[in-house]
């Protein structure tokens, strides 16, 4: 029988040098995960974007095809559908997503499109042959450029910006200049991280043969170390949205109340940061339709939402607490009999 040759890619290498016991549940047991908003977020935008680039003229297609290809392509895995808005209107999260990709990609494309070109490769994925294991992965775009000289994109849908520690520390750049040399026969002028939300590319020149070499290095040790069966876990600031946390002896320690509370606990965290959200669009909308006179922020326990009546008919407001207290009592005197 054919032996079953161990597989990495830098996603791999990535969560067995954060945690190798994520790494086993993920990789060795194969168990399930939970679909995310951020993952189908970002798998959508990676396949508008192919299919931007994947034309065969070279002329980019319009906006409106790309933005109407996006909603084809839309990834609706992970979503949930709160229900909210001060209005009783239903706020839908997907929704929300999805209007946050038509910006990006709209950003996208007015930084792009006037110098598009047709890419030499595309979503191209690789397998390579490295002795002890199989080196994998998929470049997301390579570019000829006018002077004959290559780059390598990577497009990045998260929000945070890498330090230039962890960019000099990366495995990503070296896997993917080393894959070119070995597909193509070509060293890259330029590597590129290009981060989608701010639309703004992370740019190094080509690596020197050395760092490459360290690289791979380390992946041939981690090879070693997975082939021996190193699989201790690893806490770190991510454990509690790791997918397994309740089969990980260092979360449940046979305290299953515990997890399941963590558990409710992180997606509470999850849902408020979603109404926060949500609440300071409302209060942006508010401010916009209430005019100057409306204070900078509207904070709910100082605030209190009043009809009132002017020269214009009722109409409903927000009044500071103390002021409406004010108002009732001035008005209560007022109404007070006198002897
Ligand atoms: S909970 Fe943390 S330590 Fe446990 S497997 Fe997940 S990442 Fe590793």
């Amino acid at each position: 029988m054919e032996e079953r040759r161990l597989k990495l890619s830098y996603s791999s290498v990535s969560v067995y040098e954060k945690c190798p016991l994520q790494y086993k549940f993920l990789y060795v047991d194969k168990l399930p995960t939970i679909p995310t908003p951020a993952l189908s977020f970002g798998e959508s935008l990676h396949s508008a974007l192919e299919w931007f680039y994947s034309g065969d003229t070279p002329h980019p297609p319009t906006l409106q095809q790309l933005l109407e290809k996006l909603d084809e392509l839309w990834v609706s895995e992970g979503f949930q559908c709160l229900r909210a808005d001060c209005h009783g209107n239903e706020i839908d999260q997907e929704e929300k997503y999805k209007a946050h990709a038509r910006e990006v990609l709209t950003a996208f494309y007015y930084a792009n499109a006037p110098n598009f070109r047709l890419p030499l490769a595309l979503e191209h994925r690789f397998s390579l042959d490295l002795g002890e294991f199989v080196l994998t992965g998929r470049i997301d775009r390579v570019d000829r450029h006018p002077d004959g000289s290559y780059e390598i994109i990577d497009y990045k849908t998260n929000r945070r910006l890498p330090t230039l520690d962890q960019l000099r520390e990366d495995l990503q750049l070296p896997i993917y200049q080393f894959a070119a040399g070995e597909i193509w026969g070509i060293t890259p002028a330029k590597l590129t991280f290009y981060y989608l939300l701010p639309n703004q590319r992370y740019s190094t020149g080509g690596l020197d043969s050395e760092r490459v070499e360290k690289s791979i290095n380390r992946i041939r040790e981690i090879a070693q170390r997975i082939q021996e069966g190193h699989f201790q876990p690893s806490r770190n600031p991510l454990c509690p949205w790791c997918d397994f946390n309740q089969h990980c002896p260092l979360m449940a320690q046979g305290r299953p109340e515990l997890t399941s509370l963590a558990r409710r606990y992180v997606d509470l965290l999850r849902r408020r940061k979603l109404i926060d959200e949500m609440m300071s669009e409302l209060a942006e909308r508010l401010n916009d339709l209430w005019g100057e006179d409306l204070p900078h922020t509207i904070e709910e326990e100082d605030f209190s939402l009043c009809r009132v009546f002017s020269d214009d008919g009722w109409s409903y407001q927000f009044i500071e607490s103390k002021a409406r207290e004010e108002i009732i009592e001035k008005k209560m005197e007022d109404e007070t009999p006198t002897e």
